[in-house]
C-alpha cells in the first residue's frame, strides 16, 4: 500500500497561480474552494514565496525556546489583526491543533471540565477536536473520545443556557458552519453565547479556522456580531498553504493556560510565509473586497435563477443547497468547466475562492453553474 485515506482525484495538479491552479497537460483549473480556504491571496503569491524563499536560505528552524525576528515580526502582526484584547498568540501546525490548544487552555484556566458544542459543528480530526466534532461517520470509529462534551442545537439559545452550568470550561462554536453544510449563526445567538459563558465563566471559544482571514467579508467572522470570544482559532488560509495554526487568547485565558507545547511552533519558513500572507490581506484590503465580491457572486447566482433549494453563506463563504448530489455536481463542475469548488455535506456545493478573485472568476463560475445544474444562462 502506498498513500491511503484519501480517494484522489483523476487530475494531477503541477503549479498554481493566483485563483488558477494548472494540470501536468496544461488544463486550466479555476480554484473556487481555494484548496480548502489555504490560498485566501492566491496560489504562490510572489510576497509569500519570495519571503518562504529568503528566510529558508537563512534560518530553516530553530525551537521557539530562541526567539527570532520571524517569529517576533507574526507575534506583531498577529496581535495588530486580533480583535482586541486577543493579542496573546500561540502558534502550531494545524485548525485541528489551534482548537486542540483552545480547549487545553480553556479548561485549565477555568478549572472547569465540560465542554459545549454544536451539532453539525466541526472542529478537527485528533482526538480532542474530534470530540467537539459532530459527525458520526468521523468519530464513531475511533470512540471513546475525550470525555465530558455536550452538543447543542446550533442556534438555539434556550438550549445553550440551559445546557452551561458550574463546570462547563468552553463553549466551542464556528461563527458560520463550514463543513457542516455553510450555515451562518444570527448575531442574537452569537451574542447570547457571549453573555451566557461570561456570566457562568465559561471560555467561549470561537473556531475561525475557516472563517476567518477575511473571508466573510470582515478579517474574522465574529466582527459581524459584534463579539469577542476569549479564545479563537485560526489556521487554514494563515501561511498561504505551509502548516500553521494559531490560537488567540484573552489574558485571563493565556496567564493560566498551563503546560503545552510543540516543537514546531512558530518555526521560520512558515512565520515569514504567515507573516507575508497577513501583510497582502491587510494592505490589499481584501477582507473589503471579499464583501464586495461575495454580494456579487450571490446577486448572479440569484439572477441566474438556478434550480436550486438555497443559497447561504456570508462574504466569500458561500454554500449552494442543490437537489441533487454536491458531489457529482462537483465532478462535472471540474471536468467539463475547469472549475473546482467544495462540498460541505451530502448536498451543498461550497464555494470559497481566494479573496483575489474578481467579478470576471464569479462570472466564469456562476456560467458552469447553470450549465452544470440547469438555469437562465
Ligand atoms: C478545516 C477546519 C478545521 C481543521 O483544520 P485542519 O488544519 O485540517 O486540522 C477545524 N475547524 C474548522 C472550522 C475547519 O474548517
Amino acid at each position: 500500500m502506498s498513500g491511503f485515506v484519501y480517494n484522489e482525484k483523476p487530475i494531477r495538479i503541477a503549479s498554481g497561480e493566483g485563483p488558477y491552479l494548472y494540470a501536468e497537460d496544461g488544463t486550466e483549473y479555476l480554484d473556487f474552494g481555494a484548496s480548502y480556504a489555504v490560498t485566501p491571496v492566491g496560489h504562490c503569491h510572489p510576497d509569500v514565496v519570495s519571503a518562504v524563499q529568503e528566510q529558508a536560505a537563512e534560518l530553516l528552524f530553530v525551537h521557539a525556546s530562541y526567539p527570532t525576528d520571524a517569529r517576533d515580526d507574526l507575534y506583531a502582526k498577529l496581535a495588530a489583526v486580533a480583535p482586541e484584547g486577543l493579542e496573546n498568540v500561540w502558534l502550531n501546525n494545524s485548525g485541528t491543533e489551534a482548537n486542540e490548544a483552545a480547549l487545553k487552555f480553556a479548561r485549565s484556566a477555568t478549572g472547569k471540565s465540560k465542554l459545549v458544542a454544536a451539532k453539525r459543528g466541526f472542529h478537527g480530526r485528533t482526538m480532542g477536536s474530534l470530540s467537539v466534532t459532530w459527525k458520526k461517520k468521523f468519530r464513531a470509529p475511533f470512540e471513546p473520545l475525550v470525555d465530558d462534551v455536550e452538543f447543542v442545537t446550533y442556534g438555539d439559545e434556550e438550549e445553550l443556557a440551559d445546557v452551561i452550568d458550574d463546570d462547563t470550561a468552553a463553549v466551542i462554536l464556528e461563527p458560520v458552519q463550514g463543513e457542516g453544510g455553510v450555515n451562518p449563526a444570527t448575531k442574537t445567538y452569537l451574542q447570547a453565547a457571549r453573555e451566557l459563558t461570561e456570566d457562568a465563566g465559561t471560555a467561549l471559544i470561537f473556531d475561525e479556522v475557516q472563517t476567518g482571514l477575511g473571508r466573510t467579508g470582515a478579517f474574522w467572522a465574529c466582527e459581524h456580531a459584534d463579539v469577542t470570544p476569549d479564545v479563537l482559532t485560526t489556521a487554514k488560509g494563515l501561511a498561504s498553504g505551509l502548516p500553521i495554526g494559531a490560537t488567540l487568547c484573552a489574558d485571563w485565558i493565556a496567564e493560566s493556560a498551563g503546560s503545552h507545547g510543540s516543537t514546531f511552533s512558530g518555526s521560520p519558513v512558515v512565520s515569514a510565509a504567515a507573516e507575508a500572507t497577513l501583510s497582502v490581506l491587510v494592505e490589499e484590503n481584501l477582507p473589503e473586497h471579499a464583501a464586495e465580491m461575495g454580494e456579487y457572486l450571490r446577486s448572479e447566482l440569484e439572477a441566474a435563477d438556478l434550480p436550486v433549494r438555497e443559497v447561504r453563506g456570508h462574504g466569500l463563504l458561500v454554500g449552494i443547497e442543490v437537489k441533487r448530489g454536491a458531489n457529482r455536481v462537483l465532478k462535472e463542475l471540474a471536468l467539463s468547466h475547469g472549475v473546482l469548488a467544495l462540498p460541505a455535506g451530502r448536498s451543498v456545493v461550497r464555494l470559497l475562492p481566494p479573496l483575489t478573485v474578481d467579478t470576471e472568476h464569479v462570472d466564469t463560475v456562476v456560467s458552469a453553474l447553470a450549465d452544470v445544474l440547469g438555469g437562465n444562462e
